[in-house]
């Protein structure tokens, strides 16, 4: 078995002998992108022009699907055959976890995605990452063969970057903010594997930053509070066009420019409300007069309107977080062109809810990327989990009738909290399982079951063998527990030490694979709970 779960597999008879060294070879340049990526993934694999063991080329014999490819595997050769750069990656990603398998049978993989677009959203906005974190996720999102990083660089805290076309504006988050150079080399990265980066800002809400950095961005009433921008300053704009500036030039490929725009009240905030003030600032009040705009929602849809068109200047589509959008109404003022991105309906207090659903925002006529939260974030127990990845495709929850499929291409993972070890710091153990676990039903729609043969296929992308599979044992799942007060899902009598220390032992002697030491963390802890148990 082969993880994301191939669509057609036909096994051979004999099995494949590897060769003490791996030569593979292309016929072309997107042949040279598949070639490299698996060399990435596999240190065995060295590249050459000819008389190779592994070889990629352009097969036309493939049906005309995007991102298609072929493995044929013989007793004395591995071949992928591809129509675009995706397929390549893709095919490079499967024979990667090929080589992870103890015998290789011979045959024939036929593969493609059910979703075209698979993203997984990082959020520099609160904790930056360092490098050798960022190079491990990209490589297993290849490998899980996601195409779209969604970095949210910015929040509350400022950018998880330093800013040249506006430096006064600082971040204070976890971490060192990235360079402009370092956000090119995660380009650089990103592109070895054909994936796609978004990268977001974040207005009119999450803006502290903003408005402490530039307090005549607040509203104009007394005490106003900093959340949510004022939308009636014409600086705001240029603000806005600064940032996507710098960062177009700085992701000259990237397709979509995402603005942020959830959240921009809290009028529930137990610990005091965090308000938007755009119904009672002046010069709220004189921008909906010059413009005819109605009320708050409206001027919402203005000041979204003017981003898109920033984007659109900078040769860019627009995404946006669709919360604030009132989809209960008959006409909603914005280009259908913007790709929408669903967390959620707010939540009272929190925006408009009532008669909003995912299938409402469909049935307006917009296209939406399904980042629905309950499915789809980490940063809580109840939200993504394996049981619920058995059955959830982006076209089943949210609830969403068939008729809309097109309008859904795909879903996002988002890991909040990422780098973010001050109040997330599970990431190792957590990030690497979602991503496959998510990936798989994105890429394959299908219902799912944890059998053995699939943990031993989580366990080769994983960890680079099968025979880690014991550690899901130690753990009661292939999902890690993603909050720190839990470690295991099993009952305290029920693990079993002997197993959890033989599975740190093999973590210690793996010294190729980046999340061993987490997992040695998570295992310890493991063990900690059982030996407690024991002892009381
Ligand atoms: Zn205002």
């Amino acid at each position: 078995m082969i993880l994301p779960i191939v669509k057609n597999q036909i096994e051979k008879d004999g099995f494949c002998r590897l060769p003490a060294v791996l030569i593979c070879s292309f016929a072309d340049e997107t042949g040279k992108l598949g070639a490299a990526a698996l060399a990435s993934f596999d240190k065995r694999v060295k590249l050459t022009a000819n008389d190779a063991f592994i070889t990629f080329s352009f097969d036309d014999t493939l049906e005309e699907k995007a991102e298609i490819y072929r493995v044929t595997v013989e007793k004395g050769a591995i071949r992928v055959g591809f129509r675009d750069r995706r397929g390549a990656v893709n095919g490079a990603a499967s024979v990667a976890l090929l080589l992870r398998k103890k015998k290789i049978a011979c045959g024939e993989i036929v593969d493609y995605p059910d979703a075209s677009f698979r993203g997984l959203m990082v959020d520099p906005g609160y904790g930056v990452a360092d490098m050798p974190l960022m190079e491990s996720t990209i490589r297993y999102m290849a490998l899980a063969k996601y195409n779209y990083l969604h970095l949210h660089l910015i929040d509350k805290m400022g950018p998880g970057y330093v800013s040249k076309a506006v430096p006064e504006y600082k971040f204070s988050g976890e971490g060192t903010p990235w360079t402009l150079d370092t956000l090119r080399e995660i380009d650089q990265l990103c592109k070895k594997y054909a994936i796609e980066i978004i990268p977001e800002i974040e207005v009119p809400g999450h803006a502290t930053a903003i408005a402490e950095t530039f307090p005549d961005f607040k509203c104009q009433v007394k005490d106003a509070q900093s959340w949510t921008v004022c939308a009636g300053n014409e600086d705001l704009y240029t603000f806005v066009d600064k940032l996507i500036g710098e960062l177009a030039e700085v992701f000259p490929d990237c397709t979509y420019m995402h603005i942020g725009t959830d959240e921009i009240e809290f009028t529930n905030y137990p610990e005091g409300p965090l308000l938007c003030h755009w119904t009672e600032c002046p010069r709220c009040a004189a921008l909906r007069k010059r413009e005819g705009l109605a009320d708050m929602r409206e001027e919402f849809y203005y000041m979204v309107e003017r981003c898109r068109k920033i984007c659109l200047a900078h040769g860019k589509k627009m995404m946006m977080w669709s919360d604030q959008i009132d989809v209960s109404r008959d006409t909603v003022n914005l280009s259908r062109d913007i790709l929408m991105d669903f967390w959620r309906v707010a939540a009272p207090g929190r925006g408009p809810h009532e008669g909003c659903t995912f299938e409402k925002l469909l049935e307006k006529g917009f296209t939406a990327i399904n980042s629905f939260y309950r499915y789809a974030y980490t940063d809580e127990e109840r939200f993504l989990s394996s049981e619920k990845m058995k059955t959830w495709t982006p076209h089943t929850m949210p609830e969403q009738s068939p008729a809309y499929a097109a309008q859904v291409p795909g879903g996002k993972l988002c890991i909040w909290g990422f780098a973010y070890k001050e109040k997330y710091g599970y990431y190792g153990y957590v990030a690497p399982a979602a991503i496959m676990l998510f990936g798989q039903k994105l890429w394959n729609f299908n219902d799912l079951e944890y059998t053995d043969e699939y943990k031993a296929a989580f366990a080769e992308y994983l960890f680079g063998g099968a025979e880690y599979a014991c550690i899901f044992d130690c753990v009661g799942d292939v999902m890690p527990p993603k909050t720190l007060e839990f470690f295991t899902y099993l009952p305290a009598d029920q693990i079993d030490l002997s197993l959890v220390q033989k599975s740190i032992d093999m973590l210690k002697a793996n010294t190729d694979c980046f999340i061993a030491g987490d997992y040695i963390e998570l295992l310890e802890h493991i063990a900690e709970t059982a030996r407690n148990a024991a002892e009381k």
